[in-house]
Formats: C-alpha cells, structure tokens, sequence
C-alpha cells in the first residue's frame, strides 16, 4: 500500500515471511524514527502465516492477533508482495541487489525426524502435515489420512500434539463453525478413531503442554482422558522441577495429569491416553502402519537437564494411524547458511552469521533464528532485537541509494510473476468470509493457490 513519494536516504528494507515474526519485525521498522519502506514478501498469496495455517480453528481467539498485522499492514509505507517465493521468483542476491537489508522471518516449514525404521510407511504422518490439511494449506490439500481405524498414536507432548489430539477427538459439531476447511470436515465426520495415546519420551514433570491446552484435552464432550498413576511418582530431580515457580508449567501439568489418573474410563466415546518414559524405536507394519514399538526409557542427570535412557525393555502399541508431533524444523534458503542440526539459519541475535562472521546485510527472526518455541507473542520481542541490530548496523554503514520495490516490481514483472498485493488479499479475506456465511463458519478458506488468485483478479 505503498503511496508516498521517497527521496534516496529511505531505507528500503525486504521481509522474508508474513507470520507473527515477520510482521512483528515490519510494526519495529516502521516505529524506527526514520523513513523507512518495508517489502514483505510470501510464497503463498494469503498472509499471516502460521497463525492462518497453524493455529488450531477451535482457538480462534489466538487468531484475533490478525488485527495487529491488519492495522501494520495498513501503513503507507508497508508492501505485501503475495504469491512470490524467495529461491524460486528471487535469489537473496537479487534481493540484497535491490533493498539495504533483508529480514528472514520463514519459520520452521518442515519437521523434526525420529529417525527409525518404519518412519515413512503410510499411515505415519507428520503433525505438519495433519495441521495444514485441516487448517487448509494448499501443500497439504490434497493429502489423505484414513481414519477408518480405531487407534490414533501421537508421538511428542506439546502444545501441536494437544492441536491434533484435540481435532481428531472432538465430535464434529464442535468443529463446525470454526474456520476448519470443509474438506477435512468432511473426513472428520467419518472418522472412527476412538482411541488416541500420547507418547513422551520423558515424564510428566517435562512434558511441554501448557497447563491451559492440557486441561482443555480433559474437557473434551464425550472424551476421557487417562494416565496411569504409576508414572506420577516422581523421582527428587523431578520433585525438584515441580517446585521451582519459575517452571509453574510442570507443577500445574502434573496435577492435571494426577486427574486424568483418577478418571474412570465409563462409557466416553472416545479415549485419550497419555504415556511417558517411552521413546518409539520402530514404526511396524509391513504395507502400513499397524503398530509402533516403544522402547522403556528412565530418566537421567540433573533436575531441569534430564534426559531420556532407553533401558531395554520394550512394549508394543498397536494403532492404525501415526502422527509424529516432535516439533518443527527451517529449511535452509539457498545461498544463504544453514544449521542443519538445529534447525536454524545461524546467528548472532538476529544478525545471519558463520563462524562469527556476520553475512552483512541479511538478518533472521522468529522460528528460524531461535528454533520453533514460545506462542504467537514470543516473536514481538525476538523481531525487536533483529531490527535494533539492524537499524545500529545500517546507522554504521555509509549511505547508499537502492531501487526498492522499483527494482522488485522490475524483476517480478520480467519472471512475470504473478504477485498479490494486501488490496488483493482484502479481496480474497472477503470472499472467504462470504463463503463461511452459509455454513454458520468466520470463514470457508480457498485451498488452491488457483483459486486464491482468481479471486484476487491475477488468472
Ligand atoms: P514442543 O513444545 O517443543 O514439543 C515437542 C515434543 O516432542 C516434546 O514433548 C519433546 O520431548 C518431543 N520430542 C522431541 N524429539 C523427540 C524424539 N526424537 N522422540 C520422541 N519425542 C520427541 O513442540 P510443538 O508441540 O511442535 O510446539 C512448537 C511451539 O509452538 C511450542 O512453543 C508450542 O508451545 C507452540 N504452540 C502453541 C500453541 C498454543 O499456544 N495453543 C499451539 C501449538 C503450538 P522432549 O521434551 O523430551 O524434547
């Protein structure tokens, strides 16, 4: 939305991402008491990222957040360049041709690998890909998962295990005038999994819930939730954790887990169990999944550093359908590092670096500077440090005219991309808000990238 005319000392700034990250770190340039221009940039032509992708429908509170990206957005000297892919429409070395800085706010778009055998028969998802079918994603459309079985596993104990739990064990009306696309609706309302088992490989002192999410899977309709009390005898370290009021999670998490303990499993339609102490070592099943083997673990060194020793003895869980839930990871951008291990592009509070030499120019915030924890909130002051870094960084260089959006335009219009500017998106938010109207849901996403763009007028 770009209007004001710029003299050559404006900074010209690229964001790589429209999530929380991304538009946080666009609110801390814009604030910045200089002329600025920001250009976000994102592969799909819809904004907002993991909060319109990732997070649950039945939260739509957690989506009000879209409001603060709105009124940012909005500003005169703020560009939403939709439908445009860094390392397919761009390079980085086009982008740092063309803008005095650029910020990389992708997030963590892949996952975590356990690592075993078994990993990848069918029927053994990713949590990802399970949270983007329902949540609409166009990568994730047109996946299938066959919940004609009656066992669900989730593998991993946080806070997108709770999502998944949660929309494979809640009866179908409660979902349906939520924003969750019609298409997964639909599968849900056949499903027959009546069984769903959360797997962790450490205790129920570590397990990374937040006590709201736990307590919410307690009071599921027609849900029971169980654990067994055995595994809340708690070791010292453990005792330890559970006290300390800095880590108020573990106690509050334990209680709930004290609860579930006690419950009776009655006549539910559904059941959830949560495990600990067991870490999956084979996925079984020979043309798909049809059970997972776990391996017995005990907990191992000091209070807050524990960790997971397998001891030997291992069990089977049957089940029909796997969900892996062991957290994201980035994906590396070519031409730019990549720390492998973690996950990360790596850097120095937000400054892109190897081996303490910083790659001028180039900076990194959210999930793919720091590894993909905290909530939606937690990226504000991540993005802040980015850009303080960035603003002292450009402060210090000598002063330098770049083409901007000009030279952007200029290069799109060449690879005759298709871009989609924040007009445009309004365009597709209201339409899809339409769409929602007759089925009583905030909104009925479009799930193709076609489609998103037919209706913002670019095919
Ligand atoms: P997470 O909170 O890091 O949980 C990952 C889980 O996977 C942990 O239980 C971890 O156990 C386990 N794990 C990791 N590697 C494993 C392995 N090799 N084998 C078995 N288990 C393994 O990640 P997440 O659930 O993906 O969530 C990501 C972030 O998004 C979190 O900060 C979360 O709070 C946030 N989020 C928030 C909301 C919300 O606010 N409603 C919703 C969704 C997500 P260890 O502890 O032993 O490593």
């Amino acid at each position: 939305m770009a209007t004001t005319d710029h003299s050559d000392n404006t900074l010209k700034i690229a964001v790589v991402g429209s999530g929380p990250s991304g538009f946080y770190a666009a609110e801390a340039l814009l604030r910045a008491d200089l002329p600025v221009q920001v250009d976000m940039l994102e592969r799909l032509p819809t904004p907002f990222g993991l909060v319109r992708s990732g997070v649950a429908p039945d939260h739509p509170k957690l989506k009000e957040v879209i409001k603060v990206y709105d009124r940012i957005a909005r500003n005169p000297e703020f560009r939403f360049l939709g439908n445009v892919a860094l390392g397919e429409d761009l390079t980085v070395d086009e982008l740092q041709a063309n803008y005095h800085a650029i910020v990389l706010a992708c997030g963590a778009q892949s996952d975590r690998r356990m690592g075993i055998p078994g990993e990848d028969l069918p029927g053994s998802h990713t949590a990802t890909e399970f949270v983007g079918w329902f949540n609409g994603h166009p990568d994730y459309r047109d996946l299938a998962f066959d919940l004609d079985g009656e066992v669900a596993v989730i593998v991993g104990q946080g806070n997108v295990a709770a999502d998944v739990c949660r929309i494979l064990a809640k009866p179908v009306r409660e979902l349906r005038s939520t924003d969750i696309s019609e298409h997964a609706l639909e599968a849900l309302a056949q499903s027959r999994i009546r069984e769903i088992h959360i797997v962790g490989r450490r205790g129920p002192a570590q397990a990374r819930f937040t006590p709201r999410e736990l307590r919410e899977l307690g009071e599921i309709p027609d849900c029971v939730t169980l654990a067994n009390s055995d595994d809340l005898r708690l070791g010292p370290h453990c005792e330890t954790e559970i006290e300390d009021p800095q880590n108020g999670n573990a106690g509050k998490n334990c209680a709930l887990f004290r609860e579930f303990a006690a419950n009776q499993t009655g006549d539910a339609r559904t059941q959830v169990r949560f495990h600990f102490y067991r870490s999956p070592s084979e996925v079984l099943g020979s043309n798909r999944v049809t059970g997972l083997r776990l391996e017995r673990n005990r907990l191992d060194g000091p209070a807050f550093a524990q960790v997971a020793r397998p001891t030997g003895e291992t069990t089977t869980l049957d089940c029909d359908l796997l969900f892996r839930s062991i957290g994201y990871k980035g994906v590396p951008i070519p031409g730019l590092p990549f720390d492998d291990v973690r996950g990360i592009v790596p850097n120095q509070a937000g400054r892109v670096a190897v081996n303490d030499r910083t790659v001028p120019g180039v900076y990194v915030t959210g999930w793919l500077k720091r590894g993909p924890s905290g909530v939606i909130g937690t990226n504000r002051a991540d993005s802040v440090e980015t850009v303080k870094h960035l603003l002292s960084d450009l402060a210090d260089a000598p002063a330098t005219s770049k083409p901007g959006h000009q030279g952007l335009e200029e290069l799109l219009r060449q690879r005759r991309a298709e871009q989609v500017s924040y007009q445009q998106w309004l365009q597709i938010d209201e339409a899809e808000v339409m769409r929602g109207q007759p089925r009583g849901k905030p909104r009925e996403k479009f799930t193709r990238v076609r489609d998103m763009l037919a209706c913002a007028g670019r095919k």
